[in-house]
């Protein structure tokens, strides 16, 4: 199960990021029951001596060791998913360069479906991941080697689990019917995270995965071949540039809801009379409000018609 090559492949790109830590004195985590992979470093032909930390409350040097890229993120909230303020510390650097892999199919595809969806503006709204087409009960894996940093339910993402990977990287995989990890878990790629399913707000059976880093969002397209299972390149390029589609979708998503038309319903106005007067399909005023055509209007109701 734990690979002791691909592990130290991942570990060694610990990036020249350099950040004050946050936090110091003693920080309960919630760090990892199971430490096998710090015995296989014992026992392997790997030089260093790692001792495992001796009871539940780590302090941050422990953090530093044990946990996957706690150097960059200077925390391990195995509740919060996402972060708004780590991503923030990202501006001030240059170019950092994740080493993803030695191999190009060093990785698994977290399901074997097809995309149903892909990353960016959706219905004005973005689309943080991409989601794959699966049966609900079909095992959903680990991309990378990593640890397990939230398991838990969302009423977003249903049940959701995000593992920290030695690079830096974060991976998100929501939706599931089940879920067979805990924080502190530690994976390796095609370890089951859990089953595929529709739970949160989802409309029938896929996973929607993301990738993060440093808790900003990036299109899983740039880093994975998603067609074939492989990654695009063995390393990846992180600089601002990575974020700034974000901002730009911001703005969009903002001018499209705020030129936004509606017409207030009174007395005697029907989808038809509203068809006619504002020169747009019925079916098209049912879908961008998301009712049917017999659909009773009540007076004062809005309706969008743009
Ligand atoms: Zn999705």
């Amino acid at each position: 199960m734990k690979n002791l090559r691909s592990l130290l492949l991942l570990l060694a790109p610990t990036l020249g990021l350099s950040m004050a830590h946050a936090q110091e004195g003693h920080t309960d985590i919630g760090g990892p029951e199971g430490l096998d992979i710090f015995e296989e470093l014992n026992d392997g032909d790997a030089t260093e001596v790692v001792l495992e930390p001796s009871n539940a409350t780590w302090d941050v040097n422990d953090s530093l060791t044990f946990i996957p890229g706690y150097d960059m993120y200077c925390h391990w909230n195995t509740d919060v998913l996402f972060d708004r303020v780590t991503g923030s510390r990202l501006v001030a650097h240059d170019t950092l360069k994740l080493l993803l892999g030695a191999h190009e199919h060093d990785l698994t595809m977290p399901c074997a479906g097809e995309v149903t969806s892909g990353y960016g503006m959706r219905k004005g709204r973005m689309h943080y991941g991409v989601d794959l087409d699966l049966e609900t009960g079909d095992p959903v894996m680990a991309a990378f080697p990593g640890m397990v940093r939230v398991s838990k339910y969302n009423k977003t993402f249903g049940n959701v689990v995000v593992v920290r990977h030695y690079n830096g990287l974060e991976t998100v995989y929501a939706h599931l019917s089940d879920r067979k990890v805990e924080p502190g878990t530690l994976v390796e790629a095609g370890d089951t995270l859990g089953s595929g399913g529709n739970t949160g707000r989802s409309y029938g059976s896929h996973l929607h995965f993301e990738v993060r880093f440093l808790d900003q969002p990036i299109d899983p397209a740039l880093i994975f071949d998603l067609k074939n299972g492989s990654l695009k390149a063995l390393e990846f390029d992180i600089h601002k540039g990575t974020f700034a589609h974000m901002a730009a979708a911001k703005a969009a998503a903002k001018s499209s809801q705020s030129s936004r038309k509606y017409h207030v319903i009174r007395r005697g106005d029907t989808l038809y009379a509203l068809s006619r007067r504002y020169g747009v399909k019925v079916s098209d005023l049912c879908r961008i409000n998301g009712i049917s055509e017999r659909s009773t209007l009540s007076i004062g109701q809005r309706v969008r018609y743009n």
